[in-house]
């Protein structure tokens, strides 16, 4: 159903921003226990990441490990995880956790039947648990990782990720990989930072060539096909009083370092009318597309490359 070039595509270009754009919390360091992944992982639901960051050794500094906080009572543990928000639900959720933990001895899910019959078993701690404990292929889906799969590869109104089996499948489809931890990590990342929910950075997007949303974005602006519209949409103001009105503006680069020069390189491409200055440059011209926009010639010089991911 999916195609796999753009499940490739989305895989090793996410991977690749991660490189340099992770973001770094405690509970992504190596050997923590998995007393302290359970803790986490609780803390993170329906929680900014940014926030848990500045709480987390709070928790931990107060209850170290299970012997310390079996004894918590669920006031104690509402009255810990209050500046945190949602703290009454996330007492009650511990002090399930913990009940188990002591009615079989500290003994915790050893594999995926186990941990389904188990407190654990809620969609996004199941799944951290079977990836960070289990050591297990299986995706951090929430709301965030939710959007990012979604307009990309398949635009839709989601209401409730854990009802929603086809978004469940696609996740574990994607994040199939060997290094499946931090391709986890960088959809999550890649969504508090660039697909964000309010005002997607798309223009700058490693993923816009093949972003479904993307595309249907920049459809619905301009209710035709992309190919008919300008890429380009300078001002160029012919009126304006200058020294020497006879001396034509030469312009280098407008948008170098983003494309746009060796675009301007190899023409053949609309730009609004009043972009080209038609006293001194009048065979630019090529094609006038509609009342504002014309087509530019095209060069004889040809982008060989602009960019590499
Ligand atoms: S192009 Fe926009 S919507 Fe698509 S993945 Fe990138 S930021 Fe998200």
């Amino acid at each position: 159903m999916y195609n796999k070039n753009d499940i490739k595509y989305f895989r090793k270009q996410l991977l690749y921003w991660f490189k340099s754009n992770q973001r770094e919390f405690p509970w992504r360091k190596k050997g923590l226990s998995n007393y302290e992944i359970i803790i986490s992982e609780i803390l993170l639901q329906r929680t900014k990441a940014e926030t848990v960051a500045k709480y987390y050794h709070v928790f931990l500094e107060k209850y170290p490990d299970w012997q310390s906080l079996i004894n918590a009572t669920i006031d104690d543990l509402e009255k810990i995880l209050k500046p945190l928000g949602l703290n009454k639900h996330r007492a009650k959720r511990l002090n399930k956790i913990i009940e188990e933990y002591k009615q079989k001895n500290g003994l915790m899910p050893r594999n995926k039947n186990e941990l389904q019959e188990s407190n654990l078993s809620t969609l996004y701690i199941s799944n951290a648990y079977e990836l960070f404990i289990l050591n297990k292929r299986a995706p951090l889906l929430d709301v965030n990782m939710a959007r990012v799969l979604s307009r990309y590869f398949n635009p839709k109104e989601f209401k409730d990720v854990r009802n929603d089996k086809e978004l469940q499948a696609l996740s574990r489809i994607v994040i199939n990989v060997k290094n499946c931890k931090e391709l986890n990590w960088a959809i999550l990342d890649f969504a508090a930072l660039i697909c964000k929910s309010q005002k997607p950075s798309c223009i700058t997007c490693i993923l816009s060539s093949r972003c479904k949303f993307n595309k249907q974005d920049k459809k619905n602006a301009s209710g035709t096909d992309q190919t008919d519209e300008p890429q380009l949409n300078i001002f160029y103001d012919d009126k304006r009083t200058m020294d020497n009105p006879d001396k034509p503006l030469k312009l280098l680069s407008l948008f170098s370092g983003c494309g746009g020069m060796d675009l301007g390189f190899e023409g053949d491409f609309i730009v609004h009318k009043n972009s080209i200055n038609k006293k001194h440059n009048p065979a630019f011209i090529v094609k006038t597309v509609n009342k504002n926009y014309v087509k530019v010639k095209a060069t004889k010089f040809q982008t060989v490359f602009a960019k590499i991911f």
